[in-house]
C-alpha cells in the first residue's frame, strides 16, 4: 500500500516519484466500481434534474447553496454548475489511477480520496500506456 501526502506525491515500487499537479495528465484516470456505477450515474442524473426544476420554479440560487456552494454565484453558467455536480459525485465514487511511465504499475487508489493506493503489474510483456487516451494520440 502506497500512500500520498498532501501534495498527493508518492513514491512508486520502481522509485519513480509522481507528483500530481496536472490536469489532462496522461498516466492519471479514474475508475468506478461496477456496484457503485448506477448510483453514480442516477445520482448525477437525479441531480442535473432538480437543479432544471429549481431554475424553472425560480430557486437556483437557494438550490445552488443547498446542494453545491454556497459561494457559487448565482450568475455562474449552466455548463459550470453541471461540471460541479458532476465533480462532486467524483469525489464520492471515482477511485483515482495512476500509471508509472517507467515501468507501467498501476496505482488504483483504495477508496474515493483515500489517497492510498493499491499497486498492480501487468503480465503482458507488451504493456502500453493505458491511460494515455486515443483521443489526443
Ligand atoms: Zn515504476
Amino acid at each position: 500500500m502506497y500512500h500520498a501526502d498532501d501534495g498527493e506525491r508518492f513514491e512508486r515500487a520502481c522509485g519513480h516519484i509522481f507528483v500530481d499537479i496536472y490536469d489532462y495528465f496522461a498516466q492519471k484516470g479514474s475508475l468506478i466500481r461496477d456496484q457503485d456505477d448506477t448510483v453514480y450515474v442516477l445520482g448525477i442524473a437525479d441531480q442535473l434534474l432538480s437543479l432544471l426544476e429549481a431554475i424553472r420554479e425560480g430557486h437556483k440560487q437557494e438550490w445552488i447553496q443547498e446542494q453545491l456552494d454556497k459561494y457559487i454565484s448565482p450568475n455562474v453558467a449552466l455548463n459550470s454548475l453541471f461540471r460541479s455536480i458532476v465533480e462532486k459525485h467524483k469525489l464520492k465514487y471515482e477511485l483515482r489511477v495512476f500509471e508509472c511511465p517507467n515501468c507501467t504499475r498501476l496505482f488504483i487508489e483504495s477508496n474515493p480520496g483515500s489517497s492510498d493506493f493499491c499497486c498492480y503489474r501487468s503480465e503482458d510483456k507488451d504493456s502500453f500506456p493505458i491511460l494515455r487516451s486515443n483521443r489526443l494520440s
